[in-house]
């Protein structure tokens, strides 16, 4: 007999962009990272951290993280909860509202740590079908049944923008909890979060993270933004010290120092569209991305698949993403770079499609 539980030993590993082999220079865009260097003021916090912060245990209630992002987003504190990166706030909203048996519903493509997660927590996805050209069908979400809405808002990895009249639309029509994961909301266009729906809905929750615009991935900072009640529910369900003293510092660094974080999304957000029109002019069809990173279908050619693309910017040291989904087969993922590493991509999509 297995000491495993089954639903747990029939679970499939989350799949993940590859990791570069150590030493090699290699340009690594596939895992929507930032390029930059987070603010130097950050870096100077890092370096300012006492022995006392590291030998107390930290204030559980995060109480200063929670102070510095109410008073960014005029959103009271006690309706913020910070996590050990979004992903750890995924798994308990899983464990606080959903539960074994329970069920989500979740536009599909998506992002898939979803449907690991509510596997790992024997509660049902369903995934349902964006349309033809990847927007996001609101009234098959309203229709599906299931408990609670996930909805990625602009979506990975199409990089879409759902209108706020939509998330408006689901939000109001369904009784459940809809959660909306900004984790890609910096790079968006002006007016495109759904903030604030937080004052007027209170099955709402919106999601955010450090690890995108702000360059914070191997810190694990997220937090997430609801009615009080549900906020409550998380912080009965989240271990003790889920934050650790580094990583909190290291976001109200990052908070403070929004002029930085703002130029290197507006510079993202340049090569972006320099990206977009130089793919374009390549061939490739590339959706209109509201986030770090382009989805793109190379231009239909004999023998060459997006998934050969994908193993020829491998052995060339360039890392991007391939979906093996029946939708996205025919579909790469593309981090944006910094200017250098987009030129690097470009000269060798040139080569591979000569
Ligand atoms: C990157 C990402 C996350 C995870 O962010 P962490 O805070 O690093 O856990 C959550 N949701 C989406 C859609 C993401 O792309």
């Amino acid at each position: 007999m297995s000491i495993v539980l089954p639903h747990i030993e029939a679970l499939a590993t989350y799949a993940l962009g590859e990791q570069p082999p150590e030493g090699v220079p290699s340009v690594k865009l596939n895992q929507n990272e930032s390029p930059y260097p987070p603010s130097p003021r950050v870096l100077q916090a890092l370096r300012d951290m006492s022995e006392e912060e590291l030998r107390r245990y930290p204030d559980a209630a995060c109480v200063e993280l929670r102070k510095s992002l109410s008073a960014k987003l005029g959103i009271e504190a006690e309706r913020i909860f910070c996590g050990n990166g979004s992903s750890e706030i995924i798994s308990l909203i899983f464990k606080v509202f959903i539960g074994p048996g329970g069920s989500i519903a979740l536009p599909d493509p998506s992002f898939g740590l979803y449907h690991t997660v509510a596997a790992s927590y024997q509660a049902a996805s369903k995934a349902v079908p964006t349309r033809e050209d990847f927007t996001v069908d609101v009234d098959g979400l309203l229709a599906s049944g299931a408990k609670a809405i996930v909805l990625v808002n602009p979506n990975a990895p199409t990089g879409l923008l759902l209108s706020s009249g939509e998330v408006e639309r689901l939000v109001s029509g369904f009784p459940g909890l809809v959660v909306i994961d900004e984790a890609y909301i910096d790079f968006a266009e002006p007016g495109a979060s759904s903030l604030e729906l937080l004052s007027k809905y209170s099955n709402v929750m919106i999601l955010r993270t450090f690890s995108k615009a702000y360059a914070l991935c191997g810190a694990r900072v997220g937090y997430c933004m609801a009615d009080r009640s549900l906020i409550e529910a998380l912080e009965k369900g989240r271990d003790i010290y889920n934050v650790n003293a580094i990583s909190r510092k290291l976001a109200v660094a990052a908070i403070e120092d929004a002029g930085y974080v703002n130029d290197t999304i507006a510079r993202s957000n340049r090569s972006r569209s320099e990206l977009t029109a130089r793919l374009r002019k390549m061939g490739f069809d590339v959706l209109p991305s509201q986030t770090n990173f382009v989805l793109c279908a190379p231009p239909v050619q004999e023998g060459i698949t997006a998934k050969h693309i994908e193993e020829r910017l491998t052995e060339a040291h360039i890392f991007v993403r391939h979906f093996d989904h029946p939708r996205l087969r025919g579909m790469l993922r593309i981090s944006i770079g910094t200017e250098s590493e987009i030129q690097q991509l470009l000269s060798e999509l040139v080569r591979i499609l000569a």
